[in-house]
């Protein structure tokens, strides 16, 4: 099996929910938001959001500010928020370094994806970041998988791995893929579905660390 790695992004190599979290809070604070109203929010960017979200948003609150600013300070927000931890990097580094080809494969707009990768400093450490806007398809989509392949000089079809927390995007996806997956559980039992990934570990760390030993 070739040497290739997968990785998804967000709750993956970086936390999505506390900078979320830290988000809802400034702006329902900003904007004098009661409990529903923040609650709602949350509901609007839980899953992804893009400049269309703030459209919305901007309506539901009677926001005087346009869509493009709230997206912009949003965007600004998350790429600030977007950290990778040191040992992670190094751990990416050493995967190279053994021959591993790295891309990232995210559900999610080239903009905002693109700007976390980079501020996080992890777009030095992989060989190329695959957005679903960029892809046109969205994990589990397998063609996601085999244009992220294509997009660091490897063949799908000669096998590899996917890291990352979605059971069904993911792992599932990887699957569908014929890669073998490791899921980031983030210590939550699996979903217990009618697939299971190849390993399980608590958190992106110990996923390298295993690659790090496999043979391929
Ligand atoms: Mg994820």
């Amino acid at each position: 099996m070739q040497r290739l790695v997968i990785f998804d992004l967000d709750n993956t190599l970086v936390d999505r929910q506390g900078p979320l979290a830290d988000w809802v809070s400034a702006f329902s604070k900003q904007h004098a938001l009661n409990d529903d109203a923040r609650l709602h929010l949350l509901q609007f960017v839980r899953e992804r959001a893009c400049p269309e979200t703030f459209e919305a948003i901007r309506d539901q609150y009677g926001l005087a500010t346009s869509a493009a600013t709230l997206w912009s300070d949003y965007l600004a927000h998350m790429a600030r928020s977007a950290t990778c931890p040191t040992y992670v990097l190094k751990g990416l580094s050493t995967l190279r370094r053994d021959g591993w080809k790295i891309v990232i494969a995210t559900n999610g707009g080239t903009e905002i994806q693109t700007a976390k990768a980079t501020a996080s400093g992890i777009v030095d450490h992989v060989d190329a970041v695959y957005t679903s806007e960029a892809a046109g398809a969205r994990k589990p989509e397998v063609l996601i998988f085999e244009k992220a392949a294509a997009g660091c000089g490897a063949d799908l079809s000669l096998g590899g791995w996917v890291v990352g927390d979605g059971a069904d995007t993911d792992i599932r996806g990887g699957r569908a893929a014929g890669l073998r997956t490791i899921w980031i559980s983030g210590s939550r039992p699996w979903p217990g579905r009618d697939i299971a990934p190849d390993h399980i570990t608590a958190d992106v760390r110990q996923a390298i660390e295993l690659l790090l030993t496999t043979e391929s």
